[in-house]
C-alpha cells in the first residue's frame, strides 16, 4: 500500500480502535459518538485545508503557499515547489525575452510582427520611427489603418513577397524605405524596413550625372561628326592619310554617337517621372518588321523564321517594346557566324503568360556569364562586340523594358550551340478591348 493511502487510514483505524475502548468501557452510544466526532473533526480539518488552497489559488502571486500539517503539509509543500520553479523560469523566459527585444532594439532596422490579419503584434523602435507608430499604442491596430500609402496596401494583399517595396514615407520629408515581408510561423508575418534614403540620393545622382554627361557630349559630338563627314566629302583631298585618318574618326565618332544615345535611352528608361505608354502593341507585325531589319543587317548570311501560336497583342509603349525585341534580334545576328538561323517566337502559356523569344544558332554563352549580361558594359568577348558595332548597354536596356512592363528576361544558352532570349509577360499585359 502506498504512503498516501497508510497515512490516511492511520487516524480513522486509531480512532476505531479508541471508539472500541469507550464501547468496552461505557457502551455503544458514547463510542458511536465518539466516532462520529473524531471523523467530524477530521472532516473539519480537510474543509479547513481546502478552503485555505481555494483561497490561494484565487491569487498564486500575491501570497504564499498556506501552512498545514500531516496529508496536506505535503501537497502544499509540493505546490510551493512548483510555484517557485513555475516563477524561476517566467523569470528566465522574460530576461531572455527582455534580451531579444534590445537586440532587435538596437537593429539598424525596423520590425514589426503582425499577425495574420495584418494587426501589429510587437514593433521595435526603428519601426516606431519609420511608420509613425506607437509601440505601446499600437499594438493590436490594424498596419494599414497607420501606414496607407496605396503600395504599401497593395503589397501586403498581394501576398508576394519575393522583392522588397521601395516606398516613400510621407511622415519625413524625402524618406525612402525599403520594405519587406516574410512570412513565418502559422500565418505570421515580419515586417522588415530599412531606411535607404542616402542610397537613393547617391542613385539618382549617379542617373542624373550620366543623363547630363550624355546630354552634354551629344551636341559637341554631332557637330565634330558633321565636319569630319564634311571634309570626307571634300573632292580635292588628295592626301591617303588625311582620308584614312578622317574614315577612322568618323567610324569613332559615330560609335560615340551610338553610345550617348543609349546612355540617354537608359537613363530615360530610368526615370520613374517617365510612366510607360500604354499602347497597343501588334506584336506579330512588329515581328515581321524587325524579321526585315534583321535581313537588312544580315546582309543575306542569316536564315530567319517566325513562329507564331498567338494572335494576342500586348498593352505596353510600341517605342520601348521594338527597341527591346530589336535588341534582341540584333544580337542574335551579331553573334551568331553565317549559316546560321534565327527563330522569333510569340506564344502564350496555359497560366496565361505571353512569351516574345529570339533562338538563334550562335556562338552561345558559358553558363558564368549569363547572370552578368544585363550589367552595364559587360561583354563576353570585348573585341567581338565592339567589332559588330556593340556598346555593351543592349541588354541593360532590354531589361529595364521588361521591368518597366512587369516582365521578364530569360536566357537560356549553351556555348558553341546558340541562345534563347525571352522576354515573358504576365497575363495582365494582354491588350484586351475594353483597355482602349
Ligand atoms: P553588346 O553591345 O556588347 O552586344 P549587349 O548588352 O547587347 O551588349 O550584350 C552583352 C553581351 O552579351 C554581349 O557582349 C555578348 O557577349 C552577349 N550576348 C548577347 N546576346 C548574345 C547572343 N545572342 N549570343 C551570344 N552572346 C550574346
Amino acid at each position: 500500500m502506498s504512503d498516501f493511502w497508510q497515512r490516511t487510514f492511520v487516524y480513522p483505524f486509531f480512532l476505531f480502535l479508541l471508539a472500541l475502548l469507550v464501547w468496552a468501557v461505557a457502551g455503544a452510544l458514547p463510542a458511536a459518538s465518539f466516532f462520529a466526532i473524531g471523523i467530524l473533526l477530521r472532516l473539519f480539518l480537510h474543509l479547513r485545508n481546502l478552503n485555505a488552497l481555494d483561497r490561494w489559488l484565487v491569487d498564486p502571486e500575491a501570497q504564499d503557499v498556506p501552512d498545514a500539517s500531516g496529508l496536506w503539509e505535503d501537497v502544499f509543500s509540493q505546490l510551493n515547489k512548483l510555484t517557485r520553479q513555475h516563477r524561476k523560469e517566467r523569470q528566465q523566459h522574460a530576461a531572455a525575452l527582455q534580451q531579444m527585444e534590445q537586440a532587435t532594439s538596437a537593429l539598424p532596422e525596423g520590425v514589426v510582427i503582425l499577425d495574420e490579419a495584418d494587426r501589429i503584434e510587437w514593433c521595435n523602435p526603428v519601426a516606431e520611427s519609420h511608420f509613425g507608430l506607437d509601440g505601446e499604442r499600437d499594438i493590436g491596430q490594424q498596419i494599414t489603418y497607420l501606414a496607407r500609402q496605396p503600395e504599401f496596401v497593395q503589397y501586403l494583399a498581394l501576398h508576394n513577397f519575393a522583392d522588397p517595396l521601395k516606398l516613400r514615407e510621407m511622415r519625413h520629408e524625402g524618406m525612402v524605405l525599403s520594405v519587406k515581408l516574410i512570412a513565418y510561423g502559422s500565418n505570421k508575418r515580419l515586417l522588415i524596413s530599412r531606411d535607404i534614403t542616402q542610397f537613393e540620393r547617391v542613385e539618382t545622382m549617379r542617373r542624373d550625372f550620366v543623363a547630363n554627361v550624355s546630354h552634354e557630349l551629344r551636341t559637341p559630338l554631332t557637330v565634330v561628326n558633321g565636319f569630319v563627314e564634311t571634309l570626307q566629302d571634300m573632292p580635292n583631298l588628295e592626301n591617303d592619310m588625311a582620308r584614312r585618318a578622317l574614315q577612322l574618326m568618323g567610324e569613332q565618332t559615330g560609335r560615340m554617337e551610338i553610345l550617348v544615345d543609349d546612355l540617354l535611352t537608359l537613363s530615360r528608361l530610368e526615370n520613374a517621372q517617365n510612366v510607360v505608354q500604354e499602347e497597343k502593341v501588334e506584336v506579330t507585325e512588329l515581328m515581321r518588321s524587325l524579321v526585315g531589319e534583321g535581313q537588312s543587317l544580315s546582309k543575306g548570311q542569316h536564315q530567319f523564321r517566325l513562329e507564331i501560336a498567338s494572335q494576342a497583342q500586348l498593352r505596353g509603349s510600341i517605342s520601348e517594346l521594338r527597341s527591346a525585341f530589336g535588341n534582341l534580334v540584333t544580337n542574335a545576328v551579331r553573334y551568331t557566324p553565317s549559316g546560321g538561323e534565327v527563330v522569333l517566337c510569340w506564344k502564350e502559356a496555359a497560366d496565361g503568360h505571353l512569351r516574345f523569344s529570339v533562338k538563334d544558332s550562335g556562338i552561345g554563352i558559358a553558363p558564368q556569364h549569363i547572370p552578368r549580361l544585363t550589367e552595364r558594359f559587360y561583354r563576353v568577348d570585348r573585341s567581338r562586340s565592339r567589332e559588330t558595332g556593340g556598346t555593351g548597354l543592349g541588354l541593360a536596356i532590354v531589361k529595364h523594358i521588361a521591368i518597366r512592363h512587369q516582365a521578364q528576361l530569360e536566357i537560356v544558352s549553351e556555348e558553341g550551340k546558340g541562345s534563347t532570349f525571352s522576354i515573358v509577360f504576365p497575363a495582365k499585359r494582354r491588350w484586351l478591348e475594353a483597355n482602349s
